[in-house]
């Protein structure tokens, strides 16, 4: 990595690193110069009682299994294995953990190759520039990550009212949560995961205890019914279940949702005190407008994190992920302008329009990153068009 970045130095080369999406690159790794392919730098250096020292390549599902060899796992599990640990870093993953913050805030020590060829050891202040630093101070070899217990989670999953899980707080009183809303009828599939007692003497779940796919349709079809049978698009809910009733596992087993990720997803990160608000402001508008967002909204929560650009920064944050289709330009514009009225950042997994103005007001950190961004890439080595386009020069 050293001499690639001092390389590329020589011949006034622009560097991306990429991990994962080296070979299907996203926006913030998509460039006419030099991309740096960084998922061979796998391999766990070191696990120690409640640390993880990693090689930034390593796939999150090769660390998960390595870790629980040990008995341990990560706080937050997202949903794609295949993502490397420098990718899921840079961009601040976030999982389903509403009390954790996203994988970059578990760092508690990174090692990158800086703007010059210079290897830096970050473990102080400017740790949270890094977390979340977009591939924009420099490329990534290894991190040290925070570790947790490994537990079996069991989960679970019922429909609801919108109202009625927020008003019981469902999201916050789980260890692992998330909402699937149909928007603007309020339906939910909440789910939810708990650690399971290793001491428990399993006994079967009574009836009606553990919801089943049929009472799930059952009870989201019943509310439903005079919507779904003017408006064919719902045919999309309730959502497919994700787990027969009962299951358990590792976290990292049950957990992420292998879904592909659609490059039309509008994700946002709005404070979580927000969220029912935006949620009935999104279904308003999209009704006045005569839009429909055909596919529910997802929902997670997150801690306040203290990385300078992530999207969570400062906050408890709900996040909604808004998946629209390639036609529904102005809905994803719509919904963006709502989010942003709820005083909501854009996730930087999906498209968006800001650039440096917006987001020096919306990140109080932005100065200070801007300062570590001069001090490790006084040359700019690590940019492209699209990310000058979000930073600036
Ligand atoms: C199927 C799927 C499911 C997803 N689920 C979730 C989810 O549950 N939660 C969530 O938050 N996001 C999710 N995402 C989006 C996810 O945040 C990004 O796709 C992820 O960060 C990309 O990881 P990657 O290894 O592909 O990195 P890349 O896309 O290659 O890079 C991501 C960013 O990190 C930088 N980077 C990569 N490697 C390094 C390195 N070694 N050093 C410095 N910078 C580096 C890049 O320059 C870029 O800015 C999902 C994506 C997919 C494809």
């Amino acid at each position: 990595m050293v001499t690639a970045v001092r390389r590329a130095g020589e011949r006034g080369a622009t560097v991306r690193p990429t991990g994962a999406s080296a070979r299907v690159p996203g926006a913030l790794v998509r460039t006419s110069d030099l991309l740096l392919d960084c998922s061979a730098l796998t391999g766990v250096v070191a696990v120690s009682a409640d640390r993880v020292l990693v090689r930034a390549g390593e796939r999150l599902a090769a660390l998960f299994a390595e870790l629980a060899a040990s008995g341990r796992s990560l706080a937050v599990v997202p949903d794609a294995p295949g993502l490397t640990v420098g990718g899921a870093v840079g961009m601040g993953v976030y999982g389903g953990a509403p009390g954790e913050g996203s994988l970059s805030a578990q760092v508690v020590a990174a090692r990158l190759v800086d703007g010059r060829g210079v290897v830096r050891r970050v473990s102080g202040p400017e740790l949270d520039a890094v977390r979340c630093g977009l591939g924009a101070l420099g490329v990534l070899t290894a991190v040290e990550l925070r570790t947790v217990e490994l537990e079996r989670m069991q989960v679970h999953e019922q429909a609801g009212r919108l109202d009625a899980v927020l008003a019981e707080d469902v999201l916050r009183a789980h260890g692992w949560t998330e909402l699937d809303v149909a928007v603007p009828s309020g339906q939910v599939i909440a789910r939810w995961a708990d650690p399971v007692d290793p001491d428990r003497v399993p006994v079967p779940a009574a009836p009606g205890t553990v919801t089943t796919r049929a009472a799930v349709r059952a009870e989201a079809w019943g509310r439903a019914v005079s919507r779904l049978a003017s408006n064919p698009p719902w045919a999309s809910w309730p959502p497919p279940a994700r787990w027969t009733p009962g299951t358990e596992g590792r976290p990292y087993e049950v957990l992420p949702d292998p879904q592909p990720w659609d490059p039309d997803t509008a994700e946002w990160a709005i404070p979580a005190e927000a969220l029912g608000s935006a949620l009935r402001e999104l279904g308003a508008a999209a009704t006045a407008r005569g839009m429909e967002l055909q596919r529910p909204v997802r929902v997670r929560l997150g801690a306040a994190e203290t990385g300078l650009l992530h999207p969570a920064q400062g906050r408890d944050t709900a996040w909604l992920r808004i998946r629209t289709r390639a036609s529904q330009e102005p809905l994803r514009r719509l919904a963006g302008a709502v989010l942003e009225d709820a005083s909501g950042r854009p996730s930087w997994t999906s498209r968006h329009e800001w650039g440096p103005d917006e987001l020096a007001v919306a990140y109080p950190g932005w100065a200070e990153f801007q300062r570590v961004r001069d001090e490790y890439d006084p040359d700019r080595r690590f940019t492209d068009p699209n990310l000058e386009r979000i930073l600036g020069p």
